[in-house]
């Protein structure tokens, strides 16, 4: 069963006071506050990250983590750039409809960075490429082998974009056998139009379930961010509809605010509710649940790979 305090999404106060739910403008509750991690590696990552000329979906999405991921030595790739032909509601991704062409070296430099950081577990996203015929698959698909000639024991975990729902494109991903697909979903159906930019609820099952499907011993995973005004049953819906197309594994974690031009936070969702969607996931048969404030879909991804294929081969 999930370990909450390993995967460190427990809050530091757990004793919320009923009055702190109620946070005025440009405040957070208390179970949003968090001790700075100590130093760690955070300043050595950065260099290899700048050294390598990398981008991190970590910085781009002005991540609440970085701090303790990067201190940790750990970090998510941004590849393809940095600029992305969408422009969703919650996310801070820098938007051009004519974003520069592809680095062909970018494979190399991932991997090389993969190495200097000692990497177990690689974690690469990418900005949604709409102007490219494959959406970026078959680049992606060459920084997985380039990760793999380097590191071969390091295990991969690709987070997609939709790739425009086609299937020729996910098959070049799939065909690339990352440990771990992983697609978002963001947001419950009803909000999706108001949320998320061109992509749709149902096209990101139909890439889930797809992927599912053509590769059943990958492990499959997406995940959703709470606090845009949803209702409860609504995301239980979504959960039951990600158990249908395949998911192994679902994250759900607060959406903040990056700036003052994207979409308001709603409802600073308190960890009890969190832990109400995690035993709802797991009585509907999902694998594993990773559900906090502070979750992210790559937050402490190593330790959910390790743990989520622990229960699964229990089984
Ligand atoms: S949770 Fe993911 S995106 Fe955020 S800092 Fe950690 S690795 Fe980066």
């Amino acid at each position: 069963m999930l370990n909450r305090q390993r995967l460190n999404i427990l809050p530091d106060n757990p004793e919320i006071d009923d009055a702190e739910r109620v946070v005025g403008p440009g405040r957070f509750p208390s179970w949003l506050h968090r001790k700075l991690p100590p130093g760690g590696s955070l300043w050595q990552t950065g260099a290899i990250l700048s050294k390598n000329r990398l981008h991190t979906v970590c910085e781009e999405a002005k991540c609440p983590n970085l701090l303790e991921c990067w201190s940790k030595k750990t970090a998510t790739f941004l590849v393809m750039g940095k600029a992305c032909t969408r422009s969703c509601g919650f996310c801070d991704i820098g938007f051009s409809k004519a974003p520069p062409a592809l680095e062909a070296d970018e494979a190399i430099r991932v991997a090389d960075s993969v190495l200097e950081m000692g990497l177990k577990h690689v974690v690469i996203t990418m900005v949604a490429r709409d102007d490219l015929p494959d959406g970026g698959a078959s680049h992606l698909a060459a920084i997985v082998q380039a990760v793999r000639s380097k590191a071969p024991d390091a295990t991969i975990e690709l987070l997609t974009s939709d790739l425009c729902g086609k299937s020729e494109a996910v098959d070049i991903v799939l065909e690339a056998q990352p440990d771990i697909f992983n697609h978002n979903i963001e947001t419950v159906r009803e909000l999706t139009p108001r949320v998320r930019h061109k992509a749709t609820y149902e096209r990101t099952l139909h890439v889930l379930r797809y992927a599912k499907a053509g590769a059943p011993q990958m492990l499959v995973k997406s995940g959703l961010m709470v606090g845009l005004g949803e209702s409860e049953e609504q995301v239980q819906q979504t959960l039951r509809d990600l158990k249908a197309a395949g998911c192994d594994i679902v994250t759900i974690g607060q959406y903040l605010q990056a700036n003052n031009r994207k979409l308001r936070v709603k409802a600073f969702v308190p960890p009890e509710q969190f832990q109400k969607y995690e035993k709802f996931g797991y009585e509907i048969g999902i694998s594993y649940m990773f559900s906090g404030p502070f979750v992210r879909s790559s937050y402490n991804a190593n330790l959910v790979l390790k743990d989520a294929k622990a229960i699964i081969n229990s089984k």
